[in-house]
């Protein structure tokens, strides 16, 4: 639940192609607001690490293919995640919706939830800058940080500066990684922002800018 009172909302999701930093904005916001960060990548990865059938099935479709994951897949996770927050607590789906389908879908299992989305925010970028801050962005292995090389480590072979980890790439960072999700991107979620768009929800905000930048601008919108 927001504990300020000048908000009202408690449900927002967070839309934006690879490398807007999306991700860390929802994290901002579920941290300001003591909100359920629902991170669908996150979670995803998380199963692909499994040795079980739906474990290597999201592999190849993350790593390989590097498409979305079908929508029996999506709704199990989903429902899941969904299910177990408390009623009393706000949510901040990060990375899903991503097609018409999952819209419809988030939308009535909110319902069953008593929730509905009350704002939709897409974090924008371009795809050349895009591709530069991922060449950029590193992963600690153990305990799941993020970190920018060059910023916060020096070299890859440096362990996680906060749980000496080791740090990788995400397997999907790459050039033809990043062009090939922001393919996706444009043919299957841009439709549900212009879909957002026409019912009002929806507040653009520049990704390209600084983390801290973007978060104010977030702020500011919320408070209107
Ligand atoms: P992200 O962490 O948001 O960059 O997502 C990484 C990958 O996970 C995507 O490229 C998809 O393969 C998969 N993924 C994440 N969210 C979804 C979703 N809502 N529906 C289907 N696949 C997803």
């Amino acid at each position: 639940m927001f504990r300020n009172s000048k908000f009202e909302i408690v449900n927002i999701v967070i839309i934006g192609p690879a490398g807007s930093g999306k991700g860390t904005q929802a994290e901002k916001l579920a941290k300001k607001f003591d909100l359920v960060h629902v991170d669908m990548g996150k979670t995803l990865r998380q199963v692909a690490k499994q040795d079980t059938q739906l474990g290597k099935r999201i592999r190849e479709i993350i790593y390989v293919k590097k498409e979305l994951v079908p929508m029996d897949i999506a709704k199990q996770v989903l429902h899941l995640n969904l299910g177990s927050i408390p009623r009393e607590q706000g949510l901040v789906l990060d990375g899903v919706p991503r097609n018409e389908e999952q819209r419809q879908y988030i939308e009535e299992a909110l319902l069953e939830f008593g929730r509905k989305v009350d704002q939709v925010f897409f974090v924008g970028i371009s795809e050349e800058k895009a591709i530069k801050r991922i060449s950029r962005r590193v992963v600690c292995d153990k305990c799941k940080a993020g970190f920018i090389l060059g910023r916060d480590i020096e070299n890859l072979t440096d362990p996680c500066p906060l749980c000496e980890g080791k740090i990788i790439r995400r397997a999907d960072d790459t050039e033809e990684g990043v062009k090939k999700r922001f393919g996706v991107f444009r043919q299957e979620t841009a439709p549900i922002i212009e879909e957002y768009r026409r019912r009002g929800l929806l507040f653009e905000i520049d990704g390209e800018k600084e983390i801290e930048e973007v978060f104010q601008e977030i702020l500011k919108k919320l408070e209107k």
